[in-house]
């Protein structure tokens, strides 16, 4: 097990391939991949000794306060019966089954599939000769794996927000580039989706025509300037808005990407069939309040920027279940 370290030292190198046919099968060639292995190599040589302690003393632990009376103590007390005392056994003997299934599971990982075939690999090399290991692990490769996943992240957050704003640059240097972003949306279509013009130059109303619902969409600018962002609202003259507007809108007013019209549109359209659009955590309408989910959480396979004009995608989930 703990040949792990100077496996990752050499491996990358290492022209050889000795990952198997399948290419879905994660290689060893980034930094993040070998730690996240090494990770998993280490988790299973803590389990394998775990493993060691399970016979017999895993086995008989409702035994001991019997045979050493010292040694009750508040999780294992003396079984009163034959009876409690078998199925104490009972219970102890599923426990250890499944602690090993779960170890035999985390061998079997996929990820893992290409360190054994490295394994072999090397072995095969050294004519057969075994891997000889340094006897310990330098680092923790579960924490290294954290800060690395993290920072990973941050650098693509810095990456979306650089993409973003060069969008919105771009957007903002065509006068009145809205309305082609507008004229784009009424070519696709939408089922359900009607769209009506309003009097004010960057006014609309969206109708969402199945679902019953109705927002009011009015571009923001300073005089002179391009509009630089979009209010929506669900006040309609003569009514007050229902409870499920309120709720629908609560969303859509915390959305990112205030400037981008597509994007508005596409999130209010994605409520097009709100009342037939099941969560996609829990998989059901409504949730134990009886509420529809009216959360939209924007897919991340976004299309690229420089793609055709970009089309939006939301899952939809209840607020309990985000
Ligand atoms: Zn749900």
């Amino acid at each position: 097990m703990s040949t792990a370290p100077s496996m990752a030292a050499t491996n990358q190198n290492s022209t050889q391939g000795p990952v198997t046919g399948n290419s879905e099968t994660p290689g060893l060639d980034s930094e993040i991949q070998l730690v996240s292995s090494l990770a998993k190599l280490q988790e299973l040589e803590r389990k394998i000794h775990e493993l060691r302690g399970f016979m017999p003393q895993g086995l008989l632990e409702p035994l001991v306060p019997i045979a050493n009376p010292d040694k009750v103590a508040l999780g294992n007390p003396v079984a009163e019966t034959p009876r409690v005392l078998r199925a104490s056994l009972d219970e102890a003997a599923r426990a250890r089954v499944a602690d090993v299934q779960q170890f035999q599971s985390l061998w079997r990982d996929p990820e893992l599939t290409s360190v054994w075939a490295h394994v072999e690999s090397r072995i095969k090399e050294a004519n057969g000769q075994l891997l000889q290991p340094n006897g310990k692990w330098e680092r923790d490769y579960d924490v290294l794996l954290e800060e690395l996943a993290r920072t990973e992240k941050s650098k693509i957050d810095e990456r979306q927000r650089e993409g973003e704003e060069a969008e919105y640059t771009k957007a903002q240097s065509t006068e009145g580039e809205w309305k082609n972003v507008l004229e784009r949306f009424l070519q696709r279509n939408m089922p359900g989706v009607r769209v009506i013009k309003g009097l004010d130059e960057s006014s609309l109303a969206v109708a969402l025509v199945r679902a019953g619902l109705v927002f009011q969409v009015k571009g923001v600018s300073f005089p002179g300037s391009p509009v630089s962002g979009w209010d929506v609202s669900s006040k309609i003259a003569g009514r007050s808005p229902t409870k499920l507007e309120n709720a629908v809108l609560g969303c859509v007013e915390s959305r990112p990407r205030k400037w981008d019209l597509s994007f508005l549109l596409d999130m209010i359209s994605s409520y097009a069939d709100i009342k037939q659009t099941p969560c996609v955590k829990c998989n059901r309408l409504t949730d134990n309040g009886a509420q529809l989910p009216t959360l939209r959480r924007p897919q991340a396979n976004q299309q690229s920027a420089d793609g055709p004009a970009r089309i939006y995608t939301f899952d939809a989930l209840h607020y309990g279940c985000a």
